[in-house]
């Protein structure tokens, strides 16, 4: 370990240091087993990569600097144009939140201050869970425990691979499970065509089966499953080109499993009314725990979204969509959804914060934008204000909370670069309101 950290005028540190057990902050799995080696060419992953991760962390941070106006500044003054910004708005807008659980307190403590509202970029797919788990409730699994227990894992209507790299690999056939349980071969079921399947395979892995529907109604087959499960007769004999015999086997499957597990990710259920899907997805769940045992398991949580609404739920009593503007918390999951409020024109300022991927750009508006983003992040014009931040787990140690909303990891600081952390330049703003 060295005993400093040199860096370049760049602000890029020059010694090399390998990193093992490194979280990583890029998809809501938070894998914590990663090794990462930096050197004077920047970061690399060593072991238990996966695209994503890849793509994240050996990223090449293009030169940034803090902006007025689309003109270079010191940092203070940029903290000091937000500040005055901020100080006369009637109602900000505190957007994107892509960041950790330190920046997301600073997020509320200044939304708090100044009278704002609180909502992240993608809680319209954490929506789709929230209505069910606000009005139904829902008995859901974890990570390690599917990893530990399950012996069916129906998948449905949701590209788990495509946004979670390592779920099989980890979760679906590790290896080896926690206590030396050596859990029988399990049945992986996709609900829904075109779902990738590549990775549903290695030792653990017993029968794979397709049930293949349009993925949008993977919650209409999940309703006639249930159906039969009751011991209805269905008519027709299929949904959606499923056949009602196919239904039936999964009927029997579900039946003898000791521990099944409905797994999907609302960011895939793109389609309208989407909760209704979930509500099934969480009602078959339910329907089994009276003979055996089952859990759900919601995927997805990118860009801090898990983070974001715990902190908010934390801090406030809501899960996001919050909004200051009374002095008290106020919520409202319709008006204070800050996507609908500014293709409606409502609010005076956006304070976005996109400190994870450069791709969460801040959505087009007329109103002055206020950005906290890592360098790169793609934006159509130059904000009224631009503070480049680091991303957690990159370039500043940090804490984000994982997928199943049962831990949060600590993040190492790898130093790829000397950028603050978003926390404390939220605090500066704070501070000098
Ligand atoms: S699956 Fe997700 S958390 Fe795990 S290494 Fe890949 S991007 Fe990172």
């Amino acid at each position: 370990m060295p005993s400093s950290n040199a860096r370049k005028a760049t602000g890029e540190r020059t010694e090399s240091e390998q990193f093992e057990n490194v979280a990583c902050p890029f998809c809501g799995m938070i894998c914590d087993d990663l090794t990462v080696e930096r050197t004077d060419k920047g970061l690399k992953v060593l072991k238990n990569a996966c695209g994503k991760s890849i793509a994240g962390f050996e990223r090449k941070l293009p030169p940034s600097r803090p902006q007025v106006g689309g003109k270079d500044v010191e940092l203070a003054k940029a903290i000091k144009e937000a500040a005055k910004l901020i100080g006369k708005a009637e109602l900000p807008l505190y957007g994107g939140l892509a960041t950790d659980v330190e920046g997301m307190r600073a997020v509320m403590a200044l939304a708090e201050r100044s009278g704002g509202i609180v909502d992240h970029a993608l809680s319209e797919a954490q929506y789709r869970n929230f209505k069910i788990l606000q009005t139904t409730g829902w008995t859901t699994s974890t990570l390690t425990e599917t990893r530990n227990r399950a012996d069916l894992i129906i998948i449905a209507g949701s590209d788990v691979h495509k946004l979670h790299p390592r779920f099989f690999e980890k979760i679906v056939s590790p290896s080896d499970s926690m206590f030396d349980v050596t859990a029988p071969k399990r049945t992986v079921v996709f609900i829904g065509k075109g779902l990738d399947k590549s990775a549903a395979k290695g030792s653990r892995i017993g029968e794979v089966i397709t049930l293949a529907c349009k993925p949008e109604q993977a919650g209409e087959v999940v309703g006639a499953l249930r159906a039969r499960l009751s011991g209805f007769r269905l008519k027709p004999l299929e949904i959606d080109g499923v056949a009602l015999a196919d239904i039936d086997a999964l009927a029997e499957l579900c039946k003898q499993a000791k521990y099944g597990v409905v797994v999907w990710a609302p960011p895939s259920l793109d389609f309208s009314h989407a909760e209704l899907a979930v509500e099934q997805f969480t009602g078959l769940v339910k329907d089994l725990n009276q003979t055996t045992r089952f859990a759900g398991l919601a995927l997805g949580g990118a860009e801090g979204s898990i983070t974001a609404g715990a902190v908010s739920t934390w801090q406030s009593g809501y899960p996001l969509r919050v909004s200051y503007a009374s002095g008290a918390p106020d919520y409202d999951p319709y008006r204070y959804a800050i996507g609908r409020m500014l293709r409606e024109g409502e609010g005076d300022l956006l304070v976005w914060i996109a400190s994870i991927s450069p791709d969460l750009s801040p959505p087009a508006t007329q109103i002055p934008t206020i950005v906290l983003g890592t360098p790169g992040l793609v934006l159509a014009k130059a904000p009224a204000v631009l503070i480049p931040v680091g991303t957690p787990g990159v370039d500043h140690a940090g804490r984000l909370v994982r997928v199943d909303n049962v831990v949060s990891l600590p993040l190492k600081d790898l130093g790829r670069a000397e950028l603050p952390p978003a926390a404390d330049v939220l605090a500066a703003i704070e501070a000098a309101l």
